[in-house]
């Protein structure tokens, strides 16, 4: 039975509750009236049930799906304001036991060559990434107990925080390794990571146990309760996710709604981000093979309805998509996304050719971080590498209570401009670095606050004259 305050995956997760809500979406999706009375209430951007979220994305009128993406953006613009968050995934082990038919690392794949970042090996990743700018990072491993225990994750996790190289560090390690107990989430909590994250992949049970037929992820309940135990080990920040392509995508939709219900519902915090991966090419691994690959067009409107069912969620996409498409998302929703990336294992230090078989899946947008920040500016968005949330334990509820008041621009946008400025004065090239000065400028002018204000401007000049770290 359909329960969202339950323990258990096939409560909270009910697949008769997500037929009955694709059922309700289906016969609605003509209803003019319930289509308007829905977007009168997203309006009011405190978020939407699962079944009305599903009434909009299952929505064909035209003119409605033109106020859905008008609607998103306006959220997007009222809760994130033009900031948006970069960062990098580091890839220390594709060593895994497991038999994930979508994953190039799945453990019958003999002919990738298989790499585990030694602890010498992670520091110079992370000196390359500093240099490159960045300063929150997701670290990403396969599943494997023997090659890649929790005791080589949080030596990692220690090596990554300890590396100063020049003006670098890195302030936020986000974790994205298979699901493990609450033991571990608590050893990972104590390491001081900032959000644990784990994509689903699917939620529908029989899919999920034919796409991981081999190996300890082919466990759907212990995958899906996953980031209940991440929670009860103290870990409140949390990213949800669903590799689209998999299985339909509005079972994924209702279904994911319904997890960050639950999580809602049981510990009263909602999820912290949600990713929203597609499927890629990969070595051994031909996303044709799979019948429910979406295009560009639903792509965008399940990026809006989730803006709008979940106002207060960050949104991640990642460089498996084109320039082009993360413009779109980005107007829609999407608050934070990876640059420079390299999905192979020491990918940053040692730069692998364009074709390179132990990357994880092919990336699409292989621009420098540079030119990505650049890229943002152009558009009008404000690049941000600020970690100060985390620093400052605005986690988990306390994190969301600041977002539903629309408090979070207090913070989020100075220190945006601050660490942006970080970046201009240590990393940008001479272009970037015009165009960033100028947009400094500007957005110096829009702070309210007028101690805030001149707090900002006495910091610019600090972080000018070597100065660094600077947070509200
Ligand atoms: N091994 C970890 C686990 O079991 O959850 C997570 C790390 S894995 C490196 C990160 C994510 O990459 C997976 O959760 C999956 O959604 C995604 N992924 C795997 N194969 C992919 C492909 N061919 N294209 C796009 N994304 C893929």
């Amino acid at each position: 039975m359909y329960n969202p305050k339950s323990h258990k995956a096939e409560e909270f997760i009910n697949h008769e509750e997500v037929l009955a809500s694709l059922n309700y979406a289906e016969e609605n999706k003509n209803n003019l009236e319930l289509i308007d009375k829905i977007l009168e209430k997203a309006k009011l951007a405190k978020g939407l049930t699962h079944r009305e979220a599903a009434v909009l994305l299952a929505c064909e009128i035209e003119e409605k799906n033109k106020e859905i993406f008008a609607l998103a953006e306006k959220i997007k613009k009222d809760y994130y304001g033009n900031r948006i968050v970069l960062f990098a995934p580091l890839y220390l082990s594709n060593y895994c036991v497991n038999g994930c038919v979508y994953c190039p690392y799945h453990a019958k794949n003999k002919h990738i060559p298989r790499k585990k970042l030694t602890q010498e090996e992670i520091r110079k990743e992370v000196i390359a990434l500093q240099d490159m700018g960045h300063k929150r990072l997701a670290i990403e491993a396969g599943e494997d107990p023997v090659n890649n225990p929790i005791e080589y994750i949080l030596e990692s996790i220690k090596t990554i925080y300890s590396i100063k190289h020049k003006n670098g560090a890195i302030r936020r390690v986000n974790v994205n390794i298979a699901a493990t107990t609450v033991e571990n989430y608590k050893k990972l909590h104590d390491a001081g990571i900032g959000t644990y994250i784990l994509f689903q992949e699917t939620y529908n049970k029989e899919s999920y146990e034919q796409l991981h037929p081999t190996g300890p992820k082919h466990n759907y309940a212990y995958h899906t309760e996953a980031m209940d135990r991440a929670m009860q080990g103290g870990i409140d920040d949390v990213g949800l996710g669903v590799l689209f392509g998999l299985e339909s995508y509005k079972y994924e939709f209702s279904a994911l709604l319904m997890h960050a219900e639950h999580l809602e519902a049981a510990f009263g915090v909602g999820p912290h981000t949600i990713s929203v991966p597609r499927i890629k090419k990969a070595d051994d691994i031909d996303p044709d093979a799979f019948d429910n690959g979406i295009d560009d067009e639903i792509f965008a409107k399940i990026a809006a309805c989730i803006r709008i069912a979940v106002p207060y969620t960050g949104m991640i996409i990642s460089t498996r998509e084109s320039e082009k498409c993360r413009e779109r998302l980005l107007h829609l929703g999407v608050s934070q996304i990876s640059g420079g990336s390299k999905t192979s294992v020491g990918g940053y230090f040692e730069p692998m050719p364009e074709k390179d078989e132990s990357a994880q899946f092919d990336v699409s947008d292989r621009r420098t971080l540079d030119e990505v920040i650049k890229w943002l500016m152009e558009l009008g968005f404000l690049p941000s590498f600020c970690t100060a949330c985390y620093g400052s334990g605005r986690t988990g509820d306390r994190f969301m209570e600041i977002c539903k008041e629309q408090q979070i621009h207090n913070f989020c946008h100075p220190n945006a401009i601050m660490t942006l400025k970080e970046y201009l004065e240590d990393y940008a090239q001479p272009e970037t670095k015009a165009v960033g000065e100028k947009l400094i400028a500007a957005e110096v002018k829009t702070l309210e606050n007028s101690k805030i204000k001149q707090t900002v401007d006495e910091n610019l000049i600090k972080i000018h004259n070597g100065e660094r770290d600077f947070k509200f």
